[in-house]
């Protein structure tokens, strides 16, 4: 008897050639993952990865269990018990560890719920199921009561190439393999939304790099430790992420002098677009990532995000677009990066703003103001790009 996770993955999502590779990157990322906890075997066994503890005693379960379920593609983590026999006393011995557990002197309603994945097995799921309530009532009498629609305890039994019982499931993070659909590049600042907007897509298996534009000394150091730790909160579902901070001082000095400071905001964005997007083609990345959302400030009403949009030429993902702030404050804290994006330190858009900001901006008008950038423009960004940071967090 060995102690087991069973990882419950989106079967159905996927079909095909694809889902060879869906499975594999899965489990090479739940590998991974659980390198710096633990010694742990991992293997692909018929809709399901199964991980076991090489040396049970000394792993940490809500460790494993925490770690498991930030991993993209995997929907639901099980801790239970595993026998290499397949047969209805395995199912038994199994069992009655299981319910040695959770029986004490308040009685407990239960109910058994059984998988078959290898249908030569003898018995049908019902049988199993039927057959081990009864055994279960028998041995452990008056502490257990079976009740099939609002059950207490669901006692789990799965059939496979081995048989495993387990109790409780708990929900993973969903969405796809991180790794398995290309690369984009994400602007994250130290705001609340563009983590998010980075963990949505890489929830959908994209593999992400950042982007942060720092305006130092308008922007202290604390503030880009600010970004820093908002990456490694991001890089806890992700494994890692290559966070390029790019020096964006002079160039905002330059608008700022030469630009008019009611289109500062809208002409440092899509500078910021040139920047990300260069930075984002050198590393094999398709395409970009922001947290806007329509109206949420004045550089995100529809004409400015329109103005915004004109300077990339990758696609640009905007997955909060349709989101209320407050729907962006939930997942941030679901995903553990509000507390650090409400600390308190000065952004390079804030210090720049202008007092009453354009929010109707035209195309033409915006470009026209631009171009008063025209002869120094290409060469900073050149420098920009050149003595970019990359900080692996
Ligand atoms: P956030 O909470 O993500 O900072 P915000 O509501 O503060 O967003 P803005 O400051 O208007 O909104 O920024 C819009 C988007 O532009 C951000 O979500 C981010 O993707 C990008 N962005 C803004 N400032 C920076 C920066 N200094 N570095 C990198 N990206 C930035
Ligand atoms: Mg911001």
């Amino acid at each position: 008897m060995k102690n087991v996770f069973l990882i419950k993955y989106g079967e159905l999502a996927i079909k095909g050639k694809n889902r060879h590779l869906f499975e594999n990157k899965l489990v090479s990322n739940v590998k991974r993952n659980l390198k710096e906890i633990g010694e742990f075997i991992v293997t692909k066994e018929q809709g399901r990865i199964m991980v076991e503890p090489v040396e049970d005693d000394s792993i940490d379960v809500e460790s494993v269990i925490d770690k498991l379920g930030r991993i993209f593609g995997i929907v639901g983590i099980a801790y239970g018990i595993k026998d290499e026999e397949v047969s209805f006393e395995a199912v038994k011995r199994l069992a009655r560890v299981q319910m040695e557990q959770i029986v004490g002197d308040k009685q407990v309603t239960f109910k058994v719920d059984t998988r078959r994945a290898d249908k030569r097995f003898p018995m049908t799921s019902m049988e199993v199921s039927c057959e081990l309530g009864a055994y279960l009532l028998d041995e452990f009498k008056d502490a257990i009561k079976v009740d099939v629609r609002k059950p207490e305890i669901t006692l789990m039994v799965e059939i496979r190439n081995h048989t495993y019982v387990y109790l409780k499931t708990y929900k993973g993070a969903g969405g796809m393999p991180y790794g398995t659909n290309g690369k984009a590049t994400l602007l994250l600042s130290g705001g609340i939304d563009s983590p998010v907007a980075g963990w949505m897509i890489a929830k959908r298996g994209v593999e992400v790099d950042a982007v942060y534009f720092h305006a130092p000394p308008y922007t202290s150091d604390r503030a880009k430790q600010k970004v820093v730790d908002l990456a490694k909160k991001v890089s806890m579902y992700t494994g890692n992420l290559k966070l390029h901070v790019v020096n964006f001082t002079d160039i905002q000095l330059k608008i700022y002098e030469r630009c008019p400071h009611e289109e500062l905001t809208i002409i440092m964005r899509r500078i910021m677009m040139y920047i990300a997007e260069a930075i984002a083609k050198q590393n094999g990345s398709m395409a970009l990532i922001t947290g806007e959302s329509i109206g949420q400030v004045a550089s995100q009403t529809m004409h400015s995000l329109v103005v915004t949009n004109d300077a990339a030429t990758m696609p640009v993902f905007r997955p909060l677009i349709g989101f209320d702030k407050e729907e962006i404050v939930q997942i941030a804290k679901r995903i553990d990066t509000f507390e650090t994006s409400i600390q308190p330190f000065e952004d390079c858009c804030t210090i720049f703003v202008a007092k009453h900001p354009e929010t109707k901006p035209k195309l033409e008008y915006i470009k026209k103001s631009e171009a008063l950038l025209d002869d120094i423009i290409e060469e900073m960004i050149e420098k920009a790009i050149n003595e970019v940071e990359i900080i692996n967090c």
